[in-house]
């Protein structure tokens, strides 16, 4: 199938930024924003993942639009449920980004902080255009709701004292972004050509409470999406698809929870997944989303699909997905394809990962959530810390009494200071816990990298002291 411009699909969008910036809220407030009643099926959960159709991003930016007169074409946006660095890490293949477009959060009350810079650093890094969201403008002195409004409309009903806090404090987030070598403006003051064909940032100021500036966020992203990488956008029928999450369901089993970027899935597919301990091969037995009104909604009720395109999130049910990993690619073996094949191509960012521990294989364990999240520790481990801390292993999700055992060898081994585990953002057993304090292990935890880096570095100064 020859791709065209006349046939895009939905742009995937996530929402990045620093805790309390107001991520999930803003997620909320798009969700809800101008949802008509009797206009169903304009919004519809997927797994992992809202569906805006058209129609809806139509009816959504309309006061925007009168002025705008922006043409949509894109059949819809895909927006990730999970806003964080989780969704974004996930959202990657052989080193690039699945995600199309991006929302960075940044509170305008506290400016940048440590997981915008984080956040920054990933978006640029994978070549991911997005709009910063200067959240919670309705806290600048004395501000006078003006719901669901687009922004520059609301400004205009502002006192003249409101508007120069606003002002002040956005010249604060932009001189703050121009640090970190971002160049950036109030959206409405760059020219076109500004965030179009170069890398210019426009700056939305948004309240994810009171819905100012929402319009305007997804105004922009469509407009990004249409003008700026509607070539990546072009439907093609090769299959992208990564997981998104492992999970048990009652009376399904194991489940693994997809994104399918570009191609289809079809029940009866000969599915390839990557685990730690090599690739799977497992007949795709159905493929699911939830029913798409809440009202139908009864729980583990989902509607089953014989064939899905992408862009689209879903559930996928078949055999052996227990050892699944969040964060890897799926690949579905053709009638033409080599197994053996397809399998290496799945397992390729695990292997290239591994083939980076330390080479005499002395050095702490790292566990993280998914490949995401462990890729971004390693690097960091290797490139921002200095000296590097070394690393003899890895693992994804939940600490068990084995990886204790694992790590012990390391007091063995004349390392005791490596007999440790750093776990990012994953649960530790009890039994593994107990175990560590017996076996001289010690396991330091943390939801953000540099939190653990700051732990691990501490007790080597100890140590040295
Ligand atoms: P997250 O950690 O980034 O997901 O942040 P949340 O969405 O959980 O929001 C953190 C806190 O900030 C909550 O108490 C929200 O009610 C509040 N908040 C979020 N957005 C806004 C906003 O635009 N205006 C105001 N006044 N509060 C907000
Ligand atoms: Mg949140």
């Amino acid at each position: 199938e020859a791709r065209s411009p006349d046939d895009l699909r939905c742009p995937i969008v996530v929402i990045m930024g620093h805790v309390d910036t107001g991520k999930t809220k803003l997620l909320d407030k798009i969700r809800k924003t101008n949802v008509q009643e009797g206009e169903a099926g304009g919004i519809t959960q997927q797994i992992g993942a809202t569906f805006f159709e058209k129609k809806t991003l139509e009816a959504q930016t309309a006061k925007l639009n009168v002025t705008e007169k922006f043409d949509f074409k894109v059949p819809g946006m895909l927006v990730i449920d999970t806003p964080g660095h989780e969704s974004f890490t996930n959202l990657r293949s052989r080193g690039s980004s699945l995600c199309d477009v991006a929302i960075l959060v940044v509170d305008l009350m506290h400016g940048l902080e440590q997981q915008t810079i984080e956040s920054l650093t990933m978006l640029r890094k994978r070549g991911v255009p997005f709009v910063i969201a200067l959240n919670k403008v309705d806290r600048c002195y004395a501000w006078k709701t003006c719901k669901d409004t687009p922004i520059r409309d609301a400004l205009k009903e502002q006192d003249e004292g409101t508007v120069s806090e606003f002002r002040s404090r956005a010249t604060d987030a932009k001189v703050q972004l121009q640090e970190q070598g971002v160049n950036s403006n109030i959206y409405w003051e760059m020219g076109e050509d500004d965030w179009m064909n170069s890398d210019f940032v426009p700056l939305i100021p948004t309240s994810a409470v009171t819905g100012e500036g929402v319009q305007d966020v997804l105004m922009l992203l469509c407009q990004m999406a249409q003008r700026k990488i509607w070539k990546q956008l072009m439907w093609c029928a090769n299959l992208q698809c990564t997981v998104l999450e492992v999970k048990a369901i009652d009376g399904l089993g194991m489940t693994v929870d997809v994104l399918v970027v570009n191609g289809h899935l079809r029940e009866g597919d000969r599915a390839v997944f990557c685990t730690l301990n090599g690739p799977i091969v497992t007949e795709i037995r159905g493929l699911l989303t939830p029913p798409p009104s809440r009202e139908m909604r009864v729980k583990s009720e989902y509607i089953h699909h014989k064939e899905v395109k992408g862009a689209l999130g879903v559930k996928v049910i078949g055999n052996n997905l227990e050892k699944v990993m969040a964060g890897t690619p799926v690949m579905i073996v053709g009638p033409e394809d080599e197994e053996e094949d397809i399998k290496s191509e799945v397992m390729a960012d695990l292997t290239k990962l591994e083939a980076k521990l330390s080479t005499d294989k002395s050095g702490v364990l790292v566990q993280a959530s998914t490949l995401g999240a462990l890729e971004a520790l390693l690097q960091f481990l290797r490139e921002e810390t200095n000296p590097p801390i070394p690393v003899s292993a890895i693992g994804i999700g939940t600490v068990h009494k084995r990886d204790v055992t694992k790590i012990s060898i390391m007091n063995e081994k004349g390392h005791p200071e490596y007999a440790t585990i750093l776990a990012f953002d994953v649960s530790i057993e009890r039994e593994a816990r107990e175990h560590a304090q017996e076996m001289g292990v010690r396991i330091m935890t943390a939801d953000i990298i540099y939190h653990l880096f700051d732990q691990f570095t501490r007790f080597m100064d100890e140590l040295t002291a």
